[in-house]
């Protein structure tokens, strides 16, 4: 029944409720001497076993309480409750159907490029190459000195038999002696030896070449040394051409001699690299001037070098050539690199080319 609190029987329940009794009566008796007119409502036996409410105290204003009486009728209709919480989520539907494709979408970045792959396997060994060609002839080897005259010929005997073996290199023959008697006829000579193989030994070659280049490399540092003396302090070398200072000055033709009969020439300077050598001498020399190798002896105003041909690089001071005088055939450097045409009487620092 609604309203109407229910409950297990239980053995535990009854024995309680016994104890509750008993120590509701004890309360009775010890409170009604001292609280007259206090009223004991003494709930339905029913209600016996529910411990909290067993008993129920109240200030006595009437007699004692008459018996228990009925259920009273339902009362008034409450207010109606305030809405309930929500209830719990429902299960989840079933998906629906698949929609249409969409359009394609536009491509990606590329993306970045992959690290980079292993080595390959080594390859093979390559077939060897194929044999080069046979060098050029060697040029022929120095004559031989002429051989000694042959000695007057012995009385000819009996042929003998004939040689073994290949004969060595033969000299020129001697003058010839007079004949012998003829001899006899002699027997066949039996059949020489195999001779060695033409083919040249590579193997021998290859050491006289390392050899060769043993001393090819000597040489070259010996010539280097060499080369360093003879242009310390006065000469220099520019390309393949070497300047040296004669250290004293002469007239032009005087230092043509000096340089001629040295195995050279007056400096003929064909490039600025030349010049600046020769201009550098000069400085270190601490001369002035110089005489260079190139005239207008021949045609005034057309400076040629000794052999005649006409000048490939010039490096004349301004207002120059101007044959200053009528009297300027000859040709001086000065110390800024700069030419004039000048006497060739006046003397000049004497500077040989080889
Ligand atoms: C020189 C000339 C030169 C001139 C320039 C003279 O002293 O003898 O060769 O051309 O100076 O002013
Ligand atoms: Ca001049």
């Amino acid at each position: 029944m609604p309203g109407k609190r229910s409950f297990a029987w239980r053995p535990q329940a009854l024995e309680e409720a016994m104890t509750m009794l008993l120590l509701s009566v004890l309360v009775l008796l010890t409170q009604l001497p001292r609280s007259r007119g206090a009223e004991v409502t003494i709930l339905p036996q029913k209600h016996l076993i529910d411990a909290c409410t067993l008993v129920m105290c109240s200030p006595v204003e009437n007699g004692l309480p008459g018996r228990d009486g009925r259920d009273g009728r339902d009362g008034p209709r409450g207010e109606k409750g305030d809405p309930g919480s929500p209830g719990a989520p429902g299960p989840r539907g079933m998906p629906g159907p698949a929609g249409p494709v969409g359009p394609k979408g536009d491509n990606g970045p590329a993306g970045e490029p992959g690290p980079k792959g292993d080595s390959g396997p080594r390859g093979e060994v390559g077939a060897p190459g194929v044999q080069g060609s046979a060098g050029t002839r060697g040029p022929p080897g120095i004559k031989g000195d002429k051989g000694a005259p042959g000695e007057r010929g012995a009385p000819g005997s009996a042929g003998a038999a004939g040689p073994a073996g290949p004969p060595g290199p033969q000299g020129p023959p001697g003058a010839r002696g007079p004949p012998g008697l003829k001899g006899d006829r002699g027997a066949p000579g039996e059949r020489g030896a195999k001779g060695e193989s033409g083919l040249p030994d590579i193997a021998a070659l290859r050491r006289q070449v390392e050899a060769l280049q043993g001393q090819v490399g000597r040489l070259q540092g010996a010539f280097l040394q060499c080369k360093k003396v003879e242009l310390f302090p006065n000469g220099r070398d520019v390309g393949q051409k070497v300047f040296k200072s004669a250290g004293f000055e002469k007239p032009f033709q005087e230092a043509e001699q000096v340089c001629t009969q040295a195995g050279g020439q007056l400096p003929s300077p064909r490039s600025a690299a030349e010049n600046e050598a020769l201009q550098h001498l000069l400085e270190a020399e601490n001369k002035g001037a110089a005489f260079l190798s190139m005239t207008d002896s021949q045609t005034e105003g057309r400076f040629t070098y000794p052999g005649g041909e006409p000048l490939v690089y010039s490096n004349w001071a301004p207002g120059e050539p101007n044959n200053n005088g009528d009297n300027e055939d000859c040709v001086e450097i000065f110390t800024n690199g700069k030419w004039n045409d000048k006497s060739c009487g006046e003397k000049r620092l004497v500077i040989c080319e080889f």
